[in-house]
């Protein structure tokens, strides 16, 4: 792939992640590639392309079952929105492309041997196991706040540290990232809640880095024993609970979480919240997701799952269409199943279409003769 677009006279490397995480022995899940081919060359030089980001010198390149993103190096003009560069410049000089970069274990390149090129020392701090950032820490922050997240989210994801100057720049500047769109911000917090090191998410709230949605105070709930699915519930639970949010579906709708993910995250920390532990009658209220994600260590809880004792309407023996066959009527017929339901969950063993029928129509006639 290199060789290819070295043998037309272009400069091509490995740039980014790709390389930090080969220095790093770490697998590499995506390539990039940088170039001092134009996007047009790049595109007549494969045959398997995709212009994926054109205006910003982007094409994918298809070739031994991998996709690499073939990137032309880059300069980038002022910033004047903590966001986006005005403009962008397509380059044919490689250290111009690595200086725009975030962080110095990001800045490294890597030719087709396997040399690299470091121009910022970036191996140096892989060595030392420190998150630095390309030149001054506030310029580049001021640049892009997105790069503080990303910071924080390296930091537990490789267990790095953050370099001192450049989390003091992080501190001065994190008022800042509420120019972010909520989609990039929610990206960099869900990655690293689902790294080895989950409190890092709390240290973006407690930075004021997401102040748009909320910010932590106090010591961060322990996260890192609970499985990924749990982490976010249980976080939710506690920023509801120290009175930092208004309501768990409100941050993660402002978030853009999908409306499902909000759905199931609200119900798990609302069964955190109930306190109980009453499983068969949660899992009717909640559902199976989000008593698990608000309980993932709980054996009892996976004793009911696996005892196949009901907990659910769909699970009773009698359904609607066989008490509107026995003669009950609109209201009456959901009350009976609610009221068998109930009953059932003290006695498993009654779950049975005759016992059934039978409590019902008694309960049924009962209440006929109170009434
Ligand atoms: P990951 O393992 O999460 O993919 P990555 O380092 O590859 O980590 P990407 O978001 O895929 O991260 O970006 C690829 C490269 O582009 C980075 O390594 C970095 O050199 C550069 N980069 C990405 N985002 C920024 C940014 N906001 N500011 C400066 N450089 C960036
Ligand atoms: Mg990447």
């Amino acid at each position: 792939m290199l060789n290819k677009l070295r043998g037309a006279g272009y400069g091509a490397y490995f740039v980014g992640g790709c390389v930090r995480d080969t220095v790093l022995g770490r697998r590499v899940h995506d390539w990039d590639a940088a170039t001092s081919a134009p996007p047009e060359v790049v595109l007549g030089l494969f045959k398997r392309t995709a212009p994926t980001g054109l205006r910003h010198g982007t094409v994918t390149v298809l070739v031994s079952g991998r996709a690499v993103e073939v990137t032309t190096y880059r300069a980038e003009g002022a910033y004047s929105d903590h966001r986006r560069p005005d403009s962008v410049e397509f380059t044919g000089d490689l250290a111009l492309d690595l200086s725009r970069r975030d962080f110095t274990m990001n800045a490294m390149a890597m030719g087709p041997e396997g040399d690299i090129t470091d121009p910022f020392g970036g191996r140096e701090d892989i060595a030392r196991r420190l998150i630095r950032c390309v030149g001054d820490g506030e310029r580049r922050f001021s640049e892009d706040a997105l790069r503080m997240l990303r910071a924080l989210r390296f930091s537990a994801q490789l267990g790095f540290a953050i370099e001192p100057g450049t989390y003091a720049a992080i501190e001065r500047l994190a008022p800042t990232a509420s120019a972010l769109s909520a989609e990039r911000v929610r990206d960099e917090f869900l990655k690293a809640l689902a790294s080895p090191r989950p409190e890092a998410a709390n240290g973006m709230l407690a930075l004021g880095l997401m102040a748009r949605f909320a910010r932590a105070e106090g010591p961060p709930p322990a996260l890192s024993s609970l499985p990924a699915y749990a982490r976010l519930a249980r976080l939710c639970f506690e920023l509801e609970r120290r009175g930092s949010i208004a309501s768990t579906a409100e941050f993660l709708t402002a978030l853009r979480l999908p409306r499902a993910a909000v759905r199931e995250c609200s119900a798990a920390a609302a069964v955190l919240s109930s306190g109980s532990r009453d499983y068969k009658r949660l899992l009717r209220d909640y559902g199976e997701r989000a008593v698990l994600a608000a309980h993932p260590r709980s054996r009892a809880l996976r004793r009911v799952l696996r005892s196949g004792e009901c907990f659910s309407l769909s699970g009773l023996a009698v359904s609607g269409d066989k008490l509107r066959a026995l003669g009950l009527k609109g209201r009456e017929v959901g009350e009976a199943l609610d009221a068998a339901l109930e009953h059932v969950i003290d006695f498993p063993e009654d779950n049975r279409a005759d016992i059934l029928c039978d409590f019902i129509i008694g309960k049924r006639d009962k209440n006929g003769k109170d009434a």
